[in-house]
């Protein structure tokens, strides 16, 4: 069943926009800087400004979850992070109970201290960028910490109590390591992984070393082995997949990217951060200024776009079909006043047909054996 969404209910991304080096394959909105040159208590004023100046929008809105995301927000001192998820919460006339508070933090800035004051802070969720367990992918990837590193900031985070998810990566070349690395998370015990693509993006170091044809990476039917046989271990340790790229026990699923994929509204803040909002049926995205020091100076979007009703329902389907949940029908109808059937009669019937579209009710799927082909059969839609 899809999950239910109230129409006021917002969650909150924050974007740290720093990390200590740029790994080759990155296209996020990050820049490496010395750490010790990250102007902690600053960021946390421009936000301070930047949510000052949307208190009008978040007039009758309940907060559902915070996400602090980068970059490297375990970068980030504990004291201005606490102060920035205290005027967030201040910010809005109720919030959820057992509100989950993620930080996305890399092992190699997640000391044992650090973890104890994020969790002190009011953190009751971390995911940590493991990315992959074997020295030699782990420079190929161009990070900072190696395996055991890794390790050890899985065990200090999960000392504080806090809920411990763990960013893996597939598609590097001979990933025989990358099932290994799977049976080790799942002895770790932990309940949520993300399990990633190594995707290759124009503009990076590695989308440059492609061009000149230096880069191997997985071919396809490696990386559909791999995807395959990761899920079966994975379920076998009863760790659902609930969604294209994550795992969770039950109950564990990261409420924040749900609320998400079932469409809700989002407030971001921080440089460089996309949110959307939607009041009487519209909706409008934006980017705040991406410039970190210029978003210091002054906390203002630097593009924003009205959603037209099309672009709406193209969204929730790209984004519900990635999950078992999948996408109610009527309820995204209501949300934004057409019905999506409404044109696409015929290429929901050959879906159907197929195999590739299932239907219960008025919640559209796509079974989770043919998620390896989830792109096209998405984009059949429109
Ligand atoms: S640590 Fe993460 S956000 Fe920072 S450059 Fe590497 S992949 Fe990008």
């Amino acid at each position: 069943m899809a999950g239910l969404l109230h129409d006021r209910d917002t969650a909150v991304y924050v974007h740290f926009p720093w990390c200590a080096k740029k790994c080759p394959y990155c296209d996020f909105a990050t820049r490496a800087v010395e750490p010790a040159s990250i102007d902690h208590d600053g960021y946390a004023d421009a936000i301070a400004r930047d949510l000052e100046n949307r208190r009008a929008q978040l007039e009758g809105r309940r907060l559902v979850s915070v996400f602090f995301g980068g970059g490297t927000p375990s970068l980030w001192s504990a004291a201005a992070l606490g102060r920035t998820l205290e005027r967030i919460r201040g910010a809005f006339g109720s919030e959820l109970d057992d509100l989950e508070v993620t930080a996305e933090c890399n092992p190699s800035s997640l000391s044992a201290e650090q973890a104890q004051a994020f969790a002190a802070a009011g953190i009751n969720r971390t995911s940590i960028g493991v990315q992959s367990l074997r020295e030699r992918h782990l420079q190929f990837l161009g990070r900072l910490h190696d395996g055991a590193g890794a390790l050890r900031a899985l065990r200090d985070a999960k000392a504080t109590g806090v809920r411990v998810s763990a960013d893996l990566m597939f598609g590097m070349r001979d990933q025989r390591d990358v099932l290994a690395d799977v049976d080790v998370l799942i002895e770790e015990g932990l309940d949520h992984v993300s399990a990633y693509a190594l995707t290759i993006e124009p503009g990076t170091q590695f989308g440059t070393l492609q061009r000149l044809g230096k880069l191997e990476t997985a071919n396809e039917d490696d990386y559909a082995r791999m995807f395959l046989e990761a899920e079966a271990r994975f379920g076998a340790a009863g760790l659902a997949h609930y969604e294209v790229s994550n795992y969770a026990r039950p109950g564990e699923e990261a409420r924040h990217n749900q609320h998400y994929w079932r469409g809700g509204d989002y407030l971001a803040l921080g440089a460089a951060a996309v949110g959307c909002l939607s009041e009487d049926g519209t909706a409008r995205r934006w980017r705040n200024q991406s410039d970190p020091q210029r978003y210091l100076a002054e906390p203002i979007e630097e593009w924003s776009e009205a959603l037209d009703t099309s672009e709406r329902i193209q969204e929730a389907l790209m984004l519900g079909l990635r999950t078992t949940e999948g996408v109610d029908l009527d309820g995204l109808a209501a949300r934004v006043g057409v019905d999506p059937r409404a044109g696409r009669e015929r290429a929901l019937e050959r879906g159907f047909e197929r195999g590739d579209l299932s239907l219960d009710g008025a919640v559209l799927t796509v079974p989770r054996e043919r998620w390896l082909r989830l792109d096209g059969i998405v984009a059949a839609l429109f």
